[in-house]
């Protein structure tokens, strides 16, 4: 994505395009694997050594409330953003702490008939997303680790 795109989604879910959030932005676009907070500010350090990590985070909080992002808890206790804001499930590796995405239009509308026969008394149900818990077979050495 180019500065104008990355501008582009700022303007879309009504930001002010500043150069510190379209380096977040870019930030979580290249890094896509569900980067750490840490992982963000280094990627954006190599272009704006400058920017304060108390910014970075306000930018994150911004983006998750106009939901271009979305926070993503493991075990471990880092907190790791998703900017792949479609219907998606999570595979977690425990080994290497690497999350894939899973996509799977099946089971979105099994989980989503289920809930609906099974009406849970006094809660209402806004989005359901699965982290399935494994190890990979093939541990894979290119799979990040956080
Ligand atoms: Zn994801």
């Amino acid at each position: 994505m180019n500065y104008s795109e990355l501008a582009n989604v700022l303007t879309q879910n009504n930001l002010k395009v500043t150069p510190q959030r379209v380096a977040v932005l870019e930030a979580l676009m290249s890094l896509k694997d569900h980067p750490n907070a840490d992982a963000i500010k280094e990627f954006v350090h190599k272009n704006h050594p400058n920017l304060a990590v108390g910014t970075i985070y306000n930018i994150l909080e911004t983006f998750c409330e106009k939901k271009i992002i979305r926070k993503v808890k493991t075990d471990r206790d880092f907190m790791r953003y998703d900017i792949e804001m479609h219907r998606h499930h999570h595979l977690y590796c425990e080994e290497c702490d690497y999350i894939e995405n899973y996509y799977d239009e099946e089971l979105d509308k099994l989980l989503q008939e289920y809930f609906n026969r099974k009406k849970i008394p006094n809660f209402n149900i806004k989005d359901i997303n699965l982290q399935i818990l494994g190890n990979y077979n093939d541990h894979n050495p290119i799979k990040k680790k956080y």
